[in-house]
């Protein structure tokens, strides 16, 4: 059982593009308008790297032709997240989930189309054309890239004032007190705030930014007796915290005076989400995917000394208590954390809240402890890096731990065994039914606190229909998605026993991954009626009564329809030409199937191959998304060359059949209603009756010629 079958389909995302066809189950998008020519945003989609794009958040590997990883959007243990390079797109085959690097964006940092495609533009170095966009929009833009301009302008000038010979040489002399080199300051972009109530102030006026930018990007502060704003950070060491794109999105200052704020952040602000960040993400990434494994630690000069020695893993959440956010954003790098806190009991208790938010989002927490109460920093500084490393291998399982606090507490009565057991059980519920590491911990509970087996066993069972209960976090890993989550209506993702498509599967995957491969994927639901049955979209009951009732859906895209596009993704050239010269585009009902067929004809008759931008643009959030994202994250052959051609004609051949079965099914219906009805004239029942009996030969005609092959 594949873990994304619980996710929820995607969300209805108004940026995207409408459909003609309308379907209870979802609400019709909005035209994916661009102010950008169509041609510059498949230009910009084309120079961006997929692979690094989704890199930044997702640690991928190579498997064959295609990039796989953990999904981002659903919770899962086996990698089924494809990212294809030269299709320029990314598909989850655990949960549907795909879309081009627009989309990523779109979904990952909670952009607009428009800033999304900025943003790949900016990426690409390629100038942005003139464009034509309502004042809303243009000032959201706006608004977005100043404050971001005014985060670059503020860092810049706070590395400028620690290398000033005068301003910035105590800020200097501290940094070298604790062992670290300009040049390593400088590598983390670390700055000195001085004094100053008015030097970023002015620094951000020359860079043509004012008061209330400033203000908005938490670098400024209004004061209360109504006079000109002053700067938020003064006398402080200041790190800045990177968004994704490796941008300044906010700050953290440490006092270098003896102002009773310690430490003090950005405020949240529409580019910097606090509750998502971590400090050292960015820059550690290649490390974290390296080792495979994260250090969370609590301070901004733990993950800078962890880095010095080589430990460049570590992160540190951004001045709050670590959260489901940005355990989620671990877990596209990997699940392995190891948790340092402080030995105190306030270090403890961090440690402990942390334990379940990591086992609802499906990391398994280990617990290191710093001896002698030293702070990772000093630790390392005193014992050496190796030392450090050998605490790290020999960290325990922060379950573990917990158990023993729990025994403690037990022994010495200040908790009874019953109460420490239903804390603990929801933990041991969340370890899966029934493997082997829940029932180690079933036997760990047992020997902690000297409880039957039984009664474990029904409090973890009890505690599993509680979480099975409630409403799922772990699917709502991203900001953009967390949004939209309220309007998410799940259905079940369905898996079909239909048999497999005509030709063998696609490139395996290695043993390891369980995920649906791609062919399976492909077939249509169980509900999926025989293709007899099939008739046009028009064939649906008509509305009754006055009230209006909602189109009917759009049927779904039936095999050789896939198999068509898969066809006319492998081999554009010699499929178009087939397409074009029987004229197949009337025989397919499906709107949506029939726009993405036309864009590969347009794309055919220009010299070129289309772009997942421009399919996915034809395919809003229908059934058919999911499929197209298959058929496009999958560049391994699905047809082997010498059996190409065949499997073209018995595609079209199919198809064919399909029409003739619809259209035969019509005609029936038609000839019913004219004789109920008594209103056809004789004419038209003899050339309905010779029509339907056409259409049965050819269909004979045609069974006859598959049932060959
Ligand atoms: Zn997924």
């Amino acid at each position: 059982m594949h873990p994304g079958s619980l996710v929820a389909f995607r969300t209805p995302d108004p940026g995207r593009v409408g459909l003609g066809s309308c379907c209870v189950h979802r609400r019709s998008r909005e035209p994916r308008l661009t102010k950008f020519p169509r041609e510059f945003v498949r230009d910009v989609v084309d120079r961006t790297s997929i692979v690094s794009l989704v890199s930044q958040h997702v640690k991928l590997k190579r498997r064959g032709s295609a990039w796989l990883g953990l999904c981002p959007f659903h919770n899962e243990k086996t990698p089924s997240f494809h990212v294809n390079e030269d299709r320029k797109n990314y598909h989850c085959f655990g949960c549907n989930e795909s879309g081009d690097a627009i989309d990523w964006l779109k979904e990952v940092e909670g952009l607009s189309f428009l800033d999304a495609v900025k943003e790949l533009a900016d990426r690409a170095g390629v100038p942005l054309p003139k464009q034509d966009l309502s004042p809303q929009e243009l000032e959201k833009s706006r608004r977005r890239e100043a404050l971001l301009r005014a985060n670059e302008v503020a860092c810049a000038w706070f590395q400028e004032m620690l290398e000033h010979p005068t301003e910035g040489e105590f800020a200097r002399d501290y940094l070298k007190d604790r062992g670290y080199t300009l040049e390593f300051a400088r590598q983390w972009r670390v700055g000195y705030a001085p004094e100053s109530w008015d030097g970023l102030r002015d620094a951000l006026a020359r860079a043509r930014l004012d008061d209330r930018i400033g203000v908005e990007a938490s670098l400024l502060k209004r004061s209360d007796r109504g006079k000109r704003p002053y700067a938020f950070f003064r006398n402080r060491l200041m790190f800045p915290i990177l968004g994704s794109s490796k941008k300044v999105i906010a700050f953290g200052g440490r006092t270098l005076g003896d102002d009773k704020a310690k430490y003090i952040n950005s405020t949240g602000t529409p580019v910097y989400d606090k509750s998502g960040a971590l400090y050292g993400l960015q820059q550690g990434r290649k490390a974290i995917h390296k080792e495979d494994r994260v250090l969370v630690v609590e301070g901004y000069f733990d993950v800078m000394a962890l880095a010095r020695s080589g430990l460049g893993f570590a992160v540190a959440p951004c001045g709050t208590a670590l959260t489901d956010r940005q355990l989620a954003g671990i877990r596209r790098h990997t699940r392995n954390v190891t948790l340092l806190f402080d030995a105190d009991q306030a270090g403890r208790r961090a440690a402990l809240r942390a334990l379940e938010l990591c086992l609802e989002q499906g990391l398994w927490p280990m617990r290191l402890e710093v001896p002698n109460g030293k702070d990772p920093d000093e630790f390392v500084k005193d014992e050496g890096p190796e030392a450090m490393r050998a605490l790290l291998d020999e960290s325990r399982p922060l379950l573990d731990f917990y158990l023993d606090v729990l025994a403690a507490d037990v022994r010495s009565g200040a908790s009874q065994a019953d109460k420490a057991l239903e804390d603990v059980a929801p933990l041991i519920a969340r370890l899966g039914a029934k493997n082997a590491r829940q029932s180690h911990y079933v036997h760990a509970v047992h020997a902690a606190l000297a409880i039957e087996h039984r009664y474990i066993t029904d409090a973890v069972q009890r505690a599993a229909r509680r979480i099975a209960s409630q409403p799922k976090r772990t699917e709502v890993v991203l900001p953009a998605r967390r949004a939209k989550a309220a309007e998410q209506t799940p259905p079940p993702r369905r898996r079909s026993s239909a048999p497999r498509g005509p030709a063998g599967p696609p490139g395996r995957f290695g043993p390891e991954d369980d995920f649906v491969p791609p062919d399976e994927a492909f077939m249509p639901p169980e509900d999926f009626l025989p293709e007899d049955l099939r008739g046009p979209a028009s064939s649906a009951p008509p509305p009754q009564g006055p009230r209006p009732v909602p189109a009917p859906p759009e049927p779904k895209p039936t095999p050789p329809q896939l198999q068509l596009l898969r066809l006319l993704v492998q081999d554009l050239p010699n499929v178009a030409g087939a397409v074009q010269d029987y004229g197949v585009t009337a025989w397919i009902p499906q709107p949506t199937i029939l726009k993405l067929v036309d864009r590969f004809l347009e794309a055919h008759r220009d010299g070129r191959e289309p772009t997942a931008t421009d399919l996915l643009e034809e395919v809003g959030s229908g059934p058919i998304r999911s499929t197209l994202g298959q058929v496009l994250a999958s560049k391994d052959a699905w047809y082997d060359d010498d059996i190409l051609e065949t499997a073209t004609q018995e595609c079209l051949l199919r198809l064919r059949r399909e029409y003739v079965a619809a259209r035969y099914v019509q005609i029936k219906r038609d000839l019913d209603a004219l004789q109920r009805s008594g209103n056809g004239s004789g004419l038209e029942l003899l050339e309905l009756g010779q029509e339907s009996i056409q259409l049965q030969k050819e269909r004979e005609a045609l069974d006859q010629h598959l049932s060959r092959n």
